[in-house]
């Protein structure tokens, strides 16, 4: 053994042994061990690793070694979210094709990964952009599609004029591309979409069940599906047999609307002026939205703008007629492209109001407001007590809310609704590298499904990549032409491929039999690895993905392809990496390579302060002197159990146990008592990795201090500080476990258990005061009383001798601290 810790030796060493050997390959279906899977999201393939990832995947390596050591069977895998637009933006500047920036990137991460020493079984590897994985993703695509829950509809889509493709509603943010950063623009595209708003009272309802997630990203979930209840209501326009449907949360404040508001673009507004006086006033109002975003026109910064178009509707409540305007806080997609104007309850229709010198009329009184005549500064939007409501007059708002529904419904002027924000998810993308759409046009047949066994539609190779705003896919022909599968007559491809949400939404169940080549998912091992017990990420992730994937399960369930209807049971979100307080990123220049850092540390350091810095779910903070002190601490355990080593043909084998010995036995046990909750029940590594640290620091104590020790407690104390460090620094824990002369991986070792009986802390030192001051200490059972206590002390030898000729006037114990003898 070297006396100095070479980890530019041993990680290497290590990693080919592990791989050789197979050790983290995953185990059969062993029905007698309980399961355990451990998943971390997959990275998507853009070159090189970041500390992100490091932290990510070193929380999932400590919990999937600990469970494996505790005797569980794990699955732990790894793979490529490979399809997406970088790799697309990537061929058109430096001219690589799309496949080959991709391979070539996973090759030099699965390097980077491989050197970090994670225990991913690479058999296992998925890899979406692989035809063995999209011809999958476009099967399940097509069950989707044969139960009705993929449609194509022309629709005005958010386009991004960077990317030049489509967007996802999630993928808008502040009405600017996630992405790229352009602002999303409103096009009309027939596009494809999942029926994911068939499922929003499910995916609400089942939060319920997620006990193991962060309430904050079930809070996110809760917020995006935005389920409300309410009503709609009909408004007739004065004069016309036109209709206008509003929904409102608010049924109780319809005795206070005195305006109604529709989004400027709507169809209707054209069809109402077009003639009118008002016509030239509404279409250069309707060009001035235009060069507005839809962020800049809801924005509660922004100045409310209004325009009467010269009609009035009717209320249908009480047959009162009120103006009809347009405005630009009223989008086309929101709702119902219309809006109910009540002042008195609602600020931003205060403030338009205001504006417009509109009626404004309160219908709620809020208590301690002695009439309705009051003169409001502003709009009451809390409950209160009906009033200027006609039967109404008197009720308590909520309960009018009920009432006032139930009349509308029984008049036919409106109905209880329930309304979700979750709009279906657009999934088309117009570009190529992505899973192909399994469709085909036939002019006879229409729209035609690719049969299951001409699948996978393979995306050709042979394109050109130039910057023209088309697909690529569109433009190569012996793609695009095809024959019906129906008639076999001449047909054309859907050139539109799937959102790579699509690809990563089912991966976690391909992981359960990656290698199935007649189906998505063997049914046997789904049944027995799924769900996964800890799914660990980026809280980036906390809407999409999760609800995508969460969505997934429920129809692959309705399906009955898979006997759950929840994939992930645990969620841990684990914070940033930061550094000089801001997120490490490369446009703000302040990254740290992992790569340089396990070239001059090593990964056993490395991982060892990521997991000591901070708990998981924490923002860390980049520090290069915790990252010594982790590389020194290392150093401190390597000098312990080399010197333990090298002492073990030195010494005689001791059997007296010793105080200093009872309490490296505590101690020893203490410290895997603690570790094994700090793990399983909190994941706080930082403080379990601290009780290492004090453990060694206990045996350097005891080394130094005790020139015999008891050889069985010194060897379990010694075994034992090498196993717990294993999941933390697998490496260094592997190489000093055989040193200590083991054969056998020490990550198939059982985790050690405690003994209850050695943590109780059997014996204390206590001090013998005379008179009060110190004269001497001593030893003694943990559990005297303070008789019993008293006694002892005064029947020893050296108690006796200080007494001689004195005259014990008073004797004094405290339990566990001392005896005081009073003399004169
Ligand atoms: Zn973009
Ligand atoms: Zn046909």
């Amino acid at each position: 053994m070297k006396e100095r810790y070479d980890f530019a030796e041993i990680e290497p060493k290590w990693q080919k042994t592990w791989e050789d050997s197979g050790l983290y390959r995953v185990g059969d279906e062993d029905q007698t061990k309980e399961k355990y899977y451990c998943l971390e999201m997959f990275p998507y393939p853009s070159g090189d690793l970041h500390m992100g990832h490091v932290r990510n995947y070193s929380i999932g390596d400590v919990v999937a070694r600990f469970k494996t050591m505790q005797g569980y069977n794990v699955l732990h895998p790894m793979g490529w979210d490979a399809f997406g637009l970088p790799a697309e933006n990537a061929a058109i500047k430096h001219g690589i094709h799309p496949f080959k920036w991709t391979i070539s990137n996973i090759e030099n991460m699965k390097r980077q990964l491989s050197r970090l020493g994670f225990s991913y079984d690479w058999d296992g590897q998925v890899t979406t952009c692989q035809p063995d994985y999209y011809k999958w993703t476009e099967w399940l695509f097509l069950q989707f599609y044969k139960s009705g829950l993929a449609y194509k509809k022309k629709a005005a889509v958010n386009w991004c004029p960077g990317c030049v493709t489509v967007l996802a509603n999630e993928q808008v943010v502040n009405g600017a591309c996630e992405r790229c950063g352009n602002e999303v623009i409103k096009k009309d595209l027939a596009q494809w979409f999942l029926k994911i708003t068939d499922y929003a009272q499910r995916l609400l309802d089942d939060i319920d069940k997620l006990q193991g997630w962060p309430d904050k990203v079930k809070i996110m979930q809760e917020n995006w599906i935005g389920r409300s209840e309410g009503a709609e209501v009909k408004f007739r326009i004065d004069g016309t047999d036109e209709v206008i449907t509003v929904y409102t949360t608010r049924p109780d404040t319809i005795y206070g609307v005195t305006f109604m508001v529709l989004a400027p673009e709507l169809p209707l507004v054209e069809k109402l002026t077009k003639g009118t006086p008002y016509e030239g006033a509404v279409q250069d109002f309707i060009r001035k939205m235009q060069t507005m975003s839809d962020i800049d026109r809801t924005s509660t910064e922004t100045e409310k703008e209004g325009l009467f178009i010269g009609q009035q509707v009717i209320n249908p409540m009480n047959g009162e007629k009120i103006p009809l305007l347009i405005a630009n806080y009223v989008l086309i997609d929101y709702g119902t492209g219309c809006v109910m104007g009540v002042p008195a309850h609602d600020q931003r229709d205060f403030d338009f109001a205001t504006k417009y010198g509109l009626q404004i009329r309160l219908v709620i009184l809020p208590e301690g407001v002695p009439d309705q005549y009051v003169q409001l500064t502003q709009a009451y939007e809390a409950e209160g007590i009906m009033v200027n409501s006609g039967p109404f007059d008197g009720q308590d708002n909520e309960e009018a809310i009920k009432n006032i529904t139930k009349y509308m419904e029984e008049k036919g002027l409106g109905s209880f609704q329930v309304n979700f924000r979750l709009r279906d998810w657009l999934i088309s993308r117009q570009r190529y590298w992505g899973a192909p759409i399994p469709i085909v046009y036939c002019d006879k047949c229409g729209e035609v499904a690719v049969p299951d066994d001409e699948l996978p539609v393979y995306l050709p190779t042979d394109v050109e990549f130039k910057p023209t705003g088309q697909s690529p896919l569109a433009e190569c022909e012996s793609f695009v032409n095809t024959t019906c599968p129906k008639c076999g007559g001449p047909a054309k491809r859907e050139t539109d491929t799937m959102d790579t949400f699509i690809c990563s939404s089912w991966y976690y169940i391909r992981y359960c039999s990656p290698h199935d080549d007649s189906a998505a998912f063997t049914r046997s091992k789904v049944d027995y690895w799924m769900p996964v017990e800890q799914y660990i990420g980026g809280v980036e992730h906390a809407i999409l993905h999760l609800l995508y994937s969460r969505f997934f399960t429920k129809v692959l369930k309705d399906q009955e392809l898979i006997d759950f209807d929840e994939p992930f049971t645990n969620l841990l979100t684990q914070g940033m990496v930061l550094k000089d307080g801001t997120k490490m990123s490369k446009s703000k220049g302040n990254t740290v390579s992992p790569e340089e850092t396990v070239a001059q540390y090593g990964a056993d350091t490395a991982r060892l302060f990521i997991l000591f810095a901070a708990p998981p779910e924490r923002d860390l903070e980049w520090s290069d002197a915790g990252v010594e002190g982790a590389y020194r601490f290392l150093n401190r355990v390597w000098r312990l159990v080399y010197s333990y080593i090298e002492g073990l043909n030195e010494t005689a084998k001791v059997e007296e146990v010793s105080p200093a010995d009872k309490e490296t036995r505590r101690l020893t046990h203490y410290t895997i008592k603690k570790i094994t909750d700090d793990i399983n029940l909190r994941f706080n590594f930082n403080t379990a990795i601290s009780a290492i640290m004090e453990f060694v620091n206990w045996l350097y104590l005891y080394r130094d201090k005790n020139t015999v020790r008891n050889s069985a407690i010194e060897a379990e104390a010694v075994n034992t500080l090498v196993t717990v460090l294993a999941p933390f620094a697998p490496h260094a824990a592997e190489e000093l476990w055989h040193e200590l002369g083991y054969t056998g991986s020490i990550h198939k070792q059982p985790w050690p258990k405690y003994d209850p009986a050695a943590l109780v802390q059997d014996e204390v030192e206590i001090v013998v005061q005379v008179n009060g001051k110190v004269r001497d200490r001593m030893i003694i059972p943990a559990d005297f009383s303070k008789e019993d206590m008293e006694k002892f002390v005064l029947e020893q030898d050296g108690v006796k001798k200080l007494m001689e000729g004195q005259q014990i006037v008073k004797v004094v114990g405290v339990p566990k601290k001392l005896v005081n003898i009073v003399v004169k």
